[in-house]
């Protein structure tokens, strides 16, 4: 059984069906990338799973468990998003920490906690400073670890680079992917970005206009498009 089991999902704004019957699967420790134009349904989908949105129809399920009915902070999913509002007035330290104190996680573990989540994203010496101090990147960083201490079930990315410049982009994009490589934590991510697809998913979901085009490994996608918009989206070969 997948660890994700997305079936029949359907999504209505009014009469406006943005999400027209959804059917994917992801393992455990697996990397699911939803790849579209942009309009397509991917943020909508993203946040359905997160619970931010409630589905129409179908069903979202974690581990064997339906989650469609979960309030938010039930569902053990942490999302970074492509905007990371941190703290302003709180250090590094003080916004990884933030929603273990308030989840009354004592100061050692939390500590402990902190220290785990730095030596993965390489943020140690970034601890006592202020947002204001670092550069984009850095607070990418940061909002990432801030998502991470949480130890969530699933992980979910909404174009968390695209604010980003070209270069900051690929140092962070092999971040994520060394990220993904040691803890072994379960994503989906959405982006636009058919590199940043082809090279970060174990499974990839080419969208359109609320629908999957095509569900399959990276290597299916790219050599055996099913059809001209998924071969003209993902640059595969004529
Ligand atoms: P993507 O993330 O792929 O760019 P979105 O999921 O953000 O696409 O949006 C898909 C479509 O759903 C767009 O046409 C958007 O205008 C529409 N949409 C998103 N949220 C709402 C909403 N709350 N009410 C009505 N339409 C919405
Ligand atoms: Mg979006």
């Amino acid at each position: 059984m997948a660890f994700l089991e997305i079936s029949g999902l359907k999504k209505r704004f009014g009469s406006l069906e943005i999400l027209k019957g959804i059917d994917l699967d992801l393992e455990k420790g697996g990397f699911l990338v939803l790849v579209g134009p942009s309009g397509c349904g991917k943020s909508t989908l993203l946040n359905t799973i997160a619970g931010l949105e409630s589905i129409t129809e179908g069903d979202i399920r974690v581990d064997g468990r339906s989650i469609a009915d979960l309030h938010p902070s039930k569902r053990d999913i942490a999302m970074v998003f492509q905007s990371y509002a941190l703290y302003p007035n709180m250090t590094v330290a003080g916004n990884i920490s933030f929603g273990m104190e308030m989840r009354g996680v004592p100061v050692e573990e939390r500590n402990k906690a902190i220290d785990k989540v730095a030596k993965v994203l390489q943020i140690g010496h970034l601890l006592n400073r202020k947002p204001s101090q670092l550069s984009g990147g850095q607070r990418q960083r940061v909002a990432m670890g801030r998502a991470l201490v949480r130890d969530p079930k699933l992980f979910l990315f909404d174009e968390p680079l695209s604010n980003l410049d070209a270069k900051l982009r690929v140092d962070m994009r092999i971040e994520i992917k060394r990220l993904h490589q040691a803890t072994g934590t379960t994503i989906v991510y959405v982006t636009h970005d058919q590199i940043e697809a082809m090279t970060l998913a174990t499974k990839i979901a080419v969208m359109r206009d609320g629908e999957v085009q095509q569900f399959g490994t990276p290597a299916e996608i790219y050599n055996n498009p099913a059809n001209m918009f998924v071969a003209d989206f993902m640059g595969s070969p004529a």
